[in-house]
Parts: C-alpha cells; structure tokens; sequence
C-alpha cells in the first residue's frame, strides 16, 4: 500500500472535512469551505523564440476570500494541475488565518518549465497570465507572488503588464517584486527565516539548543537556502540537501558530515535551486540518491522542495534520531505518512504554519506598497519573527491544551476563524 498516487485537492479536501466534524460546523460551512469559490483556467498564447507559436495553460484559484483579498503564489511547474492549484489556494486561506492576518487564500499557475524557456519566453508567459486574468485579480481583490520557479523579475513583468492594462500605478498588485520597484526588504529571506523562527520556538519546547542540532533539507531554492543561512547563524549544522537534476531528470542529495558550506554550495547552484554535482563532488560533497536527505541520523528534517515527498514509500526511512519535522514545503506530507509520523512521535510544524513566514512578509510588503513608504530591513525582520512567534505560540498552547497535534491544532484554529468570517458575512 501506498500514497505515491493521491490527490493533493482529496487530501486537502479530507483534512478539512475531519477538523469541520471536530468543530460541528453546519453542512452549509462545510460545503462552502472544502470547494474554491472560484477558479479560472485559461490558455496563454507565446511567440516563441523559434517562430512558432505555443500555446500555454495557466491557472488561478480562489479558495477563499472571507476574512480579506486572496493570497497566493503563482508556480511554473511542468506537472502542474488544476487540482493542485486547488488545494495550494486552499492551504493558502488556512496559513493566513493560522497567523491571522486579513487575507484570504489563492493559487496560480502555468504548465511550463523555465529551464527551457528564454527569458523572452519567460516574459511572455507572464505578460500573457496577467492578460488573460487582469479583470479578476488586483490590489484589493486576489494579490499573487512568487512560488515554486517564479522569481521577482517575473513579478514585475506582471506588474508591468497589469499597469498597462489598468492605466495606472498599483504596486500592491502583486509581492515578491524587485526592492528597487516597490518590494519589501526582507521578502526574499522571509519563508526561510520563517521557517527557523518555529524551530527555533519548537526546539525550546524539546528542551534542545539549535547549536546541539543537526538537520537533513530536501531542496535547495529560495525557502532552504534561506533556512539555512538563518539556522547556521544559529550555530546549527545542516549535513544534506538534496535538489533536483534537471540533466539527469532526478535528484540527488549532497551530504558532508561536517555541515555543508552555504556560500561554497550557492556558487555551484544554478538559479533554480539546482546544485551542479561534479564541482559539489571535487568540493569534497558525497553525492547520494535523492532519497537519501530523508535517511539521515539528524534532530531535524526540513521538506523544502514539493508536495507528497513524506509517504507511506518514505516515511520509515526516517532515522530513530529525528525529533522535528519542519515542513517549509506546501503539502511535504500525505495524511497516510503524517499518521505514522505521529506514532513515531515526532513533533511536526505543519506546512501552513511553518512556511507562513512568506506569505506575512508578502502582507507586509502590500501594506507598504498601497501606502507607499517602505520599512527598514530590521523593522521588517522584528515584525515578521513576532507574527511568527506568536502563531507558533498560539497553536502549540492549543495543542497542549486540547491535547492535539500540532497540526490538528493549526487547522482547528485557521479553520474556525475561516467559519467564523464566513458566517459573519452572511455567507453561510
Ligand atoms: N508562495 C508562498 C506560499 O506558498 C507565498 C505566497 C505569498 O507571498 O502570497 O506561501
């Protein structure tokens, strides 16, 4: 038996129909917050750099906008689906209510892969998803940013054609744009530090000191880079990374047991978080299977690469040694997997908390954006790790509390200030 082939929308889908049962929400309630409110699929049309023309096929969900305007990256993935984005976009309203800041959740995304598309290429595809929606997103109505292989340069690309569109200056279109025009200090780092300030908060409660740790990330694009500079700065030791092998379509992991070198690693990576195997080997890198990063004998795994890595096939690999999982991923973990982790009693911080660090930034960089005046990259840091302390801290007290799970816990919170706002509006 095994989960290799789920649906990331079933699964979505299954843990917020558990958690209404738990809180006795009425069918209506139900039946409002398990579906999106509304998606759009579409096609958009490039000129490619051959002279052809090549049709492309973009997404946008909106799951749910009850407590303010959707939020929500948009992925450039060659396996994307609709259901995918849908249960992105729904995971997207629970990790704004878990931190509880006035968003609602969304998603996007475009069937392609930018390692092969020039840049030109890139731009279109970009131009052309912000055409093909431009009536239906905005500053005070759906809010994107980037996600899994979009950058800042593709936000602004957005943001050009938007303005274009609508005649008009709106910075707060879209976050994750470039700090020279109209990004937030700090966004960059934000998901990755996020993700260290509740290990950090985690690590206290298992009466551990992150200079005593070692840790094993899958990934190694913008949310684990980040992660790591922050834990090693707090004198932890990351001893593998694994990343994807677009040559060798697969992955790999690169382990040192010293600790793996950050800069040394970032110098080798390409910019989608690819690490080029030769020079990591002639660095004095073991280079392992792409499994490999989830075997290892560490305190602390960190999911940082895609959904359904943690299964039923995987799960048992984990060493005896893991305490902590963090899972700075959207959806690291099948429901099947976290079943047995949770045997296995490891203290997990869910994906919609763990990762929350990016999408508050992205709120902050809004609030500046629509007020146009910007922060200090300090005032930005100090206010994102006491929303993210906070959040922690309010979920592992409810869990304790309620003698729940931490993800349990994190869903019963997000989904019933979700209900609650839903209700007040009149909606259900
Ligand atoms: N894509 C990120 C996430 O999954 C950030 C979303 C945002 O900044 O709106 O949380």
């Amino acid at each position: 038996m095994n989960d290799k082939a789920y649906n990331p929308f079933e699964a979505a889908q299954t843990q917020c129909d558990e958690i209404a049962e738990v809180l006795g929400l009425e069918t209506a309630t139900r039946d409002f917050l398990r579906e999106p409110m509304r998606e759009y699929q579409f096609s958009i049309p490039v000129h490619m750099d051959d002279g052809k023309m090549k049709i492309f096929r973009g997404f946008r969900v909106q799951h749910n906008l009850a407590r303010g305007p959707g939020k929500g990256g948009i992925r450039f993935h060659p396996q994307e689906t609709i259901d995918t984005i849908r249960a992105l976009s729904m995971w997207m309203t629970w990790k704004c209510a878990v931190v509880d800041i006035p968003l609602g959740g969304s998603k996007g995304g475009v069937i392609c892969d930018p390692h092969n598309l020039s840049a030109r290429e890139q731009e279109q595809i970009c131009r052309g998803w912000v055409r093909q929606i431009a009536r239906d997103v905005g500053p005070y109505l759906d809010v994107p940013a980037p996600d899994v292989m979009t950058n800042a340069q593709m936000m602004l690309w957005m943001l050009d054609e938007f303005e274009a569109i609508h005649g008009g200056k709106y910075p707060g279109f879209i976050t994750g744009k470039p700090i020279s025009v109209g990004g937030s200090q700090g966004r960059k780092e934000a998901t990755g530090y996020g993700v260290i300030f509740t290990v950090r908060e985690a690590l206290k409660e298992l009466n551990l000191k992150p200079e005593n740790t070692s840790t094993s990330v899958q990934g190694f694009g913008n949310v684990a880079q980040f992660a790591i500079q922050l834990y090693n700065q707090m004198g932890g030791k990351v001893v593998c990374v694994s990343c994807w092998d677009q040559k060798e379509n697969q992955a790999n992991s690169f382990y040192k047991k010293d600790g793996i070198d950050l800069d040394e690693l970032l110098k080798i990576t390409d910019p989608f978080g690819g690490i080029e195997k030769d020079k990591a080997r002639d660095l004095g890198y073991e280079i392992l299977s792409g499994d490999a990063w989830i075997e290892q004998d560490v305190d602390i795994l960190i999911p940082a690469a895609l959904e359904n890595q943690i299964t039923t096939d995987t799960v048992d690999k984990i060493s005896k040694s893991v305490k902590l999982i963090a899972e700075g991923a959207n959806g690291p973990t099948t429901p099947k997997a976290d079943k047995i982790l949770k045997e296995k009693g490891i203290f997990v911080i869910p994906d919609f908390l763990a990762n929350a660090g990016g999408v508050t930034c992205s709120y902050f960089e809004q609030v500046q954006s629509n007020m146009n005046y910007y922060w200090s990259k300090d005032e930005v840091f100090g206010k994102l790790d006491e929303k993210m302390t906070s959040a922690f801290i309010s979920v592992s007290e409810f869990a304790q509390k309620r003698k729940l799970h931490m993800r349990d816990a994190a869903y019963t919170i997000a989904i019933s200030r979700v209900a609650q706002a839903c209700r007040d509006r009149g909606w259900v």
